[in-house]
């Protein structure tokens, strides 16, 4: 099923009855439950605001704000997320076989296509996440030692690591120095995310650990990445993760997207709070302010100045840009849209859209794993607990993949039953399939209600 746009009259109706049923809610929450009785129909807050009567009492919903309106979004709904093709990604030498192609349908941006044809087993291309993360299954492997905190390979064992630690915190060890020198300069663990280094830090790090927050460690690595190339004076680099970040990968508000959740009008107070709280701690971490915050302002400035002499101070866009509490929410959204559970995100890797029955295999091999040399070929088995692969993925061909074919992953656990796949779909990236499997688990259904109903 696809969106739909429901023609003034309908929208008219629906507001009227919601208004009578609900006349203390603000249009927030009305907004919620019109997408809970209406869930195929795309409807702005905007337009909503156009047809609903003021509430009766005096407060209003408690995100009553409006959705965020930056970009390019003149599509009617503030779910469909803003994307766009990175020019900063040589696709043909990373994988020559396939190609990128903007889908001109609401709601589906970009996607990549075969060039030529793909046989079962092929391995189209191997990619390292751009930015780490890890799932918080690993936290104990990393902070015992075990494991390098950059491409996440477990050190080899009876023999004691000779990993090589940080050099200020040794809170975290890596398998070289590659790994270590790729770690500061993706933000796995640069200069302002060490707690040896920026003592600031140290409450959002513990806080990532406790609560398991893995988005959120995301998006503090996206921001220190972008902070250190800017602060060392290193521009270009500085520009391009801009450019990945606002305005290639695709990325939506957090809150936008939560708002889909059908219990959201019950949690949205609750789950502002968190947001607040965790913003909080990301400026204390990486930007604090003198008037709010002056102890760590101090304690950042002569961590700053350590690093380098005068650094000039962020402009009022970069503040805006990077600090403020809308962009946090779509730093998150954007975390929730492309991060990959194995790894972190991809800069290829996010262009791939979505189908239950997909065509490929995201695979985190072993670092001695080749690919076949003939195809068809069978897919590499599956892992067992003691050859965990790296955070390296290879892109394995599943089924035979015919020129001009979209390449497709599956977002959501294929074992999940369609309403389920479908409800998360839509909370978590926004969309309704309509794939072939979702249209023919609809007719099975439909089918075999309508057998029960001539039964009884
Ligand atoms: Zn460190
Ligand atoms: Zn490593
Ligand atoms: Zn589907």
């Amino acid at each position: 099923m696809t969106n739909t746009t429901p023609t003034d009259e309908e929208l008219q109706s629906a507001a009227q009855s919601l208004r009578e049923n609900n006349p203390s809610l603000g249009i927030t929450k009305l907004l919620s439950q019109l997408k809970i009785d209406h869930p195929e129909w795309a409807v702005s807050e905007k337009r909503f605001k156009k047809f609903i009567t003021p509430s009766t009492s005096s407060t209003t919903g408690t995100s009553n704000k409006s959705q965020s309106s930056k970009g390019n979004s003149s599509a009617d709904d503030g779910l469909i997320a803003k994307t766009g093709i990175d020019p900063l990604l040589d696709i043909s030498s990373i994988a020559p076989k396939i190609k990128v192609k903007m889908f001109n349908v609401q709601g589906k941006g970009k996607g990549l296509v075969a060039k030529e044809k793909l046989q079962v087993g092929e391995l189209v291309w191997q990619e390292e996440p751009w930015i780490a993360t890890n799932d918080s299954d690993l936290t104990p492997y990393l902070t015992s030692r075990e494991m390098c905190s950059q491409c996440l390979t477990l050190f080899p064992l009876p023999n004691p690591p000779l990993s090589v630690p940080c050099k200020y915190c040794a809170e975290v060890h890596f398998c070289n120095r590659r790994c270590y020198s790729k770690a500061v300069d993706q933000g796995t663990h640069n200069d302002y995310l060490c707690a040896g280094q920026n003592r600031e830090c140290k409450a959002l790090l513990s806080f990532i650990n406790q609560k398991k927050a893995r988005d959120i460690q995301g998006v503090a690595r996206i921001i220190a990445q972008w902070r250190r190339y800017r602060d060392l004076g290193e521009t270009k680099k500085a520009e391009e993760v801009e450019k990945r970040v606002w305005g290639v990968m695709a990325r939506v508000s957090q809150r936008v997207k939560e708002a889909e959740r059908r219990e959201w009008p019950y949690i949205a107070q609750d789950r502002l709070e968190e947001w607040r709280l965790t913003h909080l701690l990301i400026l204390r971490a990486l930007n604090p302010s003198n008037e709010e915050d002056p102890e760590s302002y101090k304690s950042f400035q002569r961590f700053l100045s350590n690093k380098k002499k005068n650094i000039p101070p962020l402009s009022k866009e970069e503040e805006e840009r990077w600090f403020s509490f809308d962009s946090f929410l779509e730093l998150l959204g954007l975390i929730g849209l492309n991060q990959e559970s194995s790894g972190g995100l991809y800069a290829l890797h996010s262009h791939l859209n979505h189908n239950c029955e997909p065509n490929l295999q995201v695979r985190n091999l072993p670092k001695n794993w080749t690919p076949p040399t003939t195809l068809p070929a069978d897919l590499p088995p599956p892992m067992t607990a003691a050859t965990r692969g790296t955070n390296k993925i290879s892109i394995i061909i599943k089924k035979t993949i015919h020129p001009g074919d979209e390449l497709t992953i599956s977002y959501v656990d294929q074992r999940l039953s369609r309403v389920e796949r479908r409800v998360k779909l839509r909370e978590q990236y926004g969309f309704w399939c309509g794939c072939n499997r979702c249209t023919r688990e609809k007719k099975e259904e439909e089918l075999a209600e309508k057998k029960e109903k001539e039964i009884n």
